[in-house]
């Protein structure tokens, strides 16, 4: 039993080129826009389930037709869309990402029906969770939402992974209360920074596990046992987009089939540097056989 249920956003990514990123008041020209499935919850999923998990995405689209777009493209996943609901008055979640020559980006994320997923809309997560492993989360949904699921995760006995990103304004109280719910933390070096802490201190703040992600240098991690080092896969990066989406999904897929921490985290840094060889966020991600062959 290798089950992962996530509970979180899906978006339809826009994105665009330009020479230079507007400033305020600024018209530029851009490329063409391509249109491509995201959301953290979405694409962690995804990657989960190219790597061999039993994923699940309890999820919310708008009734527009980026929406019914997105249903057919996370069904060509093998993602069962039974669990993703839509709801006829949003509009879908839409991500506007504007990337520079240099790679520098700005992203406006207009949240919709992602906004609307509420406590109400887990109806059938205790079922699901009953022959889980794992449930994930993060941060594009409503806090509430996540707390509600993050307890009904702890009712079924199965574990909590929270990618705590992107962060709500500091000092949110249902984030602490969450914070206590989960087994395992993963956050990058900036999120890190953002909550004050090192993966050891994090630790204290609930999470049995904390793992930080350090882009090109790798990982640090902390459990019960001590803190490690992991050490990066050097690549050519050309795109690190859903790089971070990617270990999450790679580091949760390994949990959910009894791996050690270390080695979850392992997979996780290769199939993070892999996605990272690639343009594109789920476009990138790998499957088993790739990661597996990457790992020898
Ligand atoms: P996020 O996208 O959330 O900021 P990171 O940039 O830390 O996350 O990337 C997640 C993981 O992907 C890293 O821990 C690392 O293992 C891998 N990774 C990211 N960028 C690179 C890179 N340029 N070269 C090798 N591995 C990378």
């Amino acid at each position: 039993m290798n089950r992962v249920v996530v509970v979180g956003s899906a978006n339809l990514d826009l994105g665009v080129g330009v020479r230079q990123l507007p400033r305020p008041g600024e018209t530029v020209l851009g490329s063409d826009v391509v249109a491509s499935p995201g959301g953290k919850g979405a694409n962690q999923a995804v990657a989960a389930r190219r790597l061999g998990a039993d994923a699940v995405l309890v999820a919310a689209l708008g009734g527009d037709r980026f929406g019914a777009d997105l249903r057919v493209a996370l069904a060509g996943e093998g993602l069962p869309p039974d669990h993703v609901v839509t709801y006829d008055d949003c509009a879908t979640g839409i991500a506007l990402i504007v990337v520079d020559a240099d790679g520098e980006n700005t992203i406006v994320v207009s949240s919709g029906a992602n906004a609307r997923l509420d406590a109400a809309a887990l109806a059938g997560l205790p079922d699901l969770l009953g022959s889980a492993d794992l449930l994930v989360l993060q941060l594009e949904i409503p806090l509430d939402t996540c707390l509600a699921a993050a307890r009904h995760a702890r009712r079924a006995g199965a574990r909590v992974l929270l990618n705590a990103a992107p962060l709500p304004p500091a000092g949110a109280p249902a984030l602490a209360e969450l914070l206590r719910e989960v087994d395992v933390l993963v956050v990058n070096e900036g999120e890190a920074a953002e909550l004050g802490g090192d993966a050891t201190a994090l630790r204290h703040r609930g999470p049995a596990a904390c793992v930080i992600t350090l882009g090109a240098r790798g990982a640090v991690s902390a459990d019960a046992t001590g803190t490690r080092t992991h050490r990066p896969f050097r690549v050519d990066a050309v795109d690190t987009t859903g790089a971070g989406d990617t270990f999450c999904g790679a580091l949760a897929a390994a949990l959910a089939e009894g791996a050690e921490l270390d080695e979850a985290v392992r997979r996780g840094c290769a199939a993070g540097a892999l996605a990272t060889t690639r343009m594109g966020a789920q476009s990138a991600m790998p499957m088993a056989a790739e990661l597996d062959s990457f790992l020898v």
